[in-house]
């Protein structure tokens, strides 16, 4: 049996990732310093599945607690989700984010260079396409970043590309994400943002639920089909499940490679609202508001790649989504307290 360790585990991504692991058979073992997350999703994770998880409150930024985690278990290959990933925040505390981002995976790499562990999936995003001018993105789109989280992420993926070539022995996975939302369909749990949430779907998710009284839908004057802006929703739950085609794929000695999770479809805002509505029965007020500094119009994948070399794509829909965002909120209203 293959031992993963997942940083950042009790984190939504990870929490979910964690789950299809157990079941797909891997032993997991998760290092989280829950600086954004609660150990009650481990907790939740081990009664799904009814399987032990072995956790270790550690920081990505203390090697000693790193090193520990790789003597105390055989590892097989490592799922990097760990990370700061507010951009607001980026912007700023940009050292903040360069120290824990970057300097914080510089860190597991040189503990897994010394316990021989070369095998890495790691957590990037589609913000490395920068403010895309066009749609689909391919993964052969020029790169760039737009804000400090973004580089944050450009970097990493620089860093890692230059360690393959310094190494042949590693092999890396690039995971450039969509727009993850959703839930695992039992609502045990899901997305937890601190505070007043800055991404769409928890935002509508909280209207629904009554903590926020109205959406501010930002721009209807883009350049789009209804004027709002555009983006790749994936269920969490799908991109779970790339993570273990991933693994696989590492298997075959693929050297570094990146491979975008999304749908490959777009959804406005306000097909957004209109999806949530009709998943759940729930009227979503919502105002229109001025534009949000920094976004991008229109933002999807071409997910083509991860199709043709990994076997996977994005089974769930828009419905699905909703629904199952709204099945967490409505059974945890104020997240894991
Ligand atoms: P999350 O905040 O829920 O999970 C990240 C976890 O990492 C948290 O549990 C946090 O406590 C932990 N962590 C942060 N810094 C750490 C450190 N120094 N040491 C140990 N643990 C640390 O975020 P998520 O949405 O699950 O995202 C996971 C990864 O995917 C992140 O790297 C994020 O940048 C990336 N990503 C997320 C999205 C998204 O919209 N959610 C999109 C693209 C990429
Ligand atoms: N959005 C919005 N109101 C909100 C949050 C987001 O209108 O309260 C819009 C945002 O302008 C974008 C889309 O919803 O067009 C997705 O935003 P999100 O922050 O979830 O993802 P990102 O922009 O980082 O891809």
């Amino acid at each position: 049996m293959k031992t993963i360790l997942v940083t950042g585990g009790a984190g939504f991504i990870g929490s979910h990732t964690s789950l299809e692991l157990l079941n797909a058979g891997f032993k997991v073992v998760i290092m989280d310093n829950l600086s954004n997350s609660k150990l009650t999703a481990v907790k939740r994770v081990e009664q799904l599945t009814g399987k032990d998880i072995k956790f270790y409150k550690a920081d990505l930024l203390n090697k000693d607690e790193m090193r520990t985690i790789f003597s105390e278990n055989s590892i097989d290959a490592v799922i990097h989700f760990a990370g700061l990933k507010a951009v607001g925040e980026s912007v700023e505390k940009p050292l903040l984010y360069y120290k824990n981002n970057v300097s914080g995976t510089i860190n597991l790499c040189e503990v897994m260079t010394d316990a021989g562990v070369k095998s890495l999936v790691f957590s990037s995003s589609a913000t490395v396409y920068g403010n895309p001018s066009e749609s689909p993105l391919s993964e052969e789109t020029d790169l760039s970043a737009t804000n400090p989280y973004g580089q944050t992420k450009l970097t990493i993926e620089y860093i890692l590309k230059d360690i393959y070539y310094s190494d042949n022995e590693w092999n890396i996975a690039l995971l450039r994400y969509f727009n993850p939302v959703g839930a695992h369909e039992s609502g045990e749990i899901g997305e937890d943002p601190k505070g007043i949430p800055n991404n769409l779907m928890p935002f509508v998710s909280q209207v629904a639920v009554g903590k926020l009284e109205k959406l501010h839908v930002f721009g209807d004057d883009y350049p789009t089909r209804d004027g709002t802006g555009i983006r790749d929703y994936i269920h969490v739950v799908d991109l779970a499940t790339g993570h273990l085609k991933a693994l696989e794929k590492l298997q075959e000695k693929p050297g570094v490679e990146a491979y975008n999770l999304g749908t490959g479809e777009g959804k406005s805002v306000l097909e957004v609202i209109k999806a949530f509505e009709e998943a759940t029965g729930k009227k979503i007020p919502y105002t229109i508001s001025p534009r949000r500094p920094g976004d991008a119009v229109v933002c999807y994948a071409d997910a083509s790649k991860a199709e043709k070399e990994l076997d996977w794509q994005a089974r769930r829909t828009m419905i699905e989504m909703c629904k199952d965002s709204w099945n967490w909120q409505s059974k945890n209203p104020d997240g894991y307290v």
